[in-house]
């Protein structure tokens, strides 16, 4: 743990130059279109058409932008215990991991699940529960702000090295009694490339809604506030103030929790105050979400990676 602090510092002094105008090559546009294209694709749920479709066109999209890309696939048998599937069912499973300057020890892991939900439990219509959600904001904001960042790597190469690590399984199961969820992120965190240390690492998660606001996450301030102080205090100094605010998310159980465990440094930045309208609702569709978000969020991305 102290490790990371130190190594944090040494890349604190070296991420000056050009921050503001590469982050403004953020095309949110871009990313905007990705979003429609993976929630017109279909459910991105395991087991799934689209889920198969949706990680061959990932992958091939990584694989025109970023150094290396990796499928990392697995197979997860669902435990007893979660309401909303049989115990016994083997899920095919995979991570992506694509990756820039794959050699250089100075690194940042950007995560985010590519996996939409198949159940959507908080629908205000009873007969809509037991569906799949669309997945706008949870799952293709955060896949297609990441896969934007990739394309701004491929055009302006960073200085340090970057992982962006695409999860999968995060939303398949059961929060109530953490069950089959969070699969893909455990099972990364359980299978780390050899000595890995991140300097920092962010999951971006539920990250365009129109009118966002995003709030410290009280995992992300207790386990890893000095990477928490970073993002914020680089948000405000990109104008995004209003969206970044100091005030408390309460403790979110995301795809950060098994990284923290395991003893990178990975906070979660997180749309908050969407999570309470269409969060798990059929109603996660394209147009809940905002260009301005998504610009906002993107540049930040691009921006403290320099
Ligand atoms: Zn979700």
């Amino acid at each position: 743990m102290r490790r990371g602090v130190a190594l944090l510092a040494v890349a604190l002094a070296g991420a000056c130059h050009g921050e503001f105008s590469v982050a403004q090559r953020f095309d949110a546009a871009q990313a905007m279109r990705w979003v429609t294209y993976q929630v017109n694709a279909g459910p991105r749920v395991p087991g799934m058409p689209a889920h198969d479709s949706i990680e061959a066109w990932l992958v091939r999209e990584l694989k025109a932008r970023a150094d290396s890309v990796a499928v990392q696939a697995f197979t997860y048998v669902t435990q007893p215990g979660d309401k909303y599937h049989p115990a016994g069912d083997t899920l095919h499973l995979a991570n992506i991991l694509a990756r820039f300057r794959p050699a250089d020890p100075n690194r940042i892991l950007y995560l985010t699940h590519w996996d939409t939900r198949p159940v959507a439990e908080n629908d205000p219509n009873p007969a809509n529960r037991d569906k799949p959600i669309p997945g706008a904001d949870d799952g293709a904001s955060g896949t297609a702000m990441l896969l934007e960042v990739a394309d701004v790597l491929k055009r302006y190469p960073p200085g340090v090295g970057v992982d962006l690590l695409f999860v999968d399984g995060e939303d398949y199961g059961d929060f109530d009694t953490m069950k089959d969820v969070l699969l893909g992120s455990t099972y990364f965190a359980q299978h780390l490339p050899p000595g890995y240390h991140p300097l920092f690492g962010v999951l971006w998660d539920m990250i365009a809604g129109r009118d966002q606001v995003i709030e410290e996450e009280d995992n992300s301030v207790q386990f890893a506030p000095e990477v928490v102080d970073r993002v914020w205090s680089t948000a405000d100094s990109l104008g995004l103030g209003g969206m970044f605010r100091r005030t408390d998310a309460g403790a979110i159980i995301d795809d950060h929790v098994p990284l923290l465990q395991a003893g990178l440094r990975v906070i979660d930045v997180i749309g908050w105050r969407n999570y309470q309208t269409w969060h798990h609702t059929l109603q996660d569709t394209p147009d809940k979400l905002s260009l301005a978000s998504m610009q906002g969020v993107g540049r930040l991305a691009v921006a403290l990676l320099r």
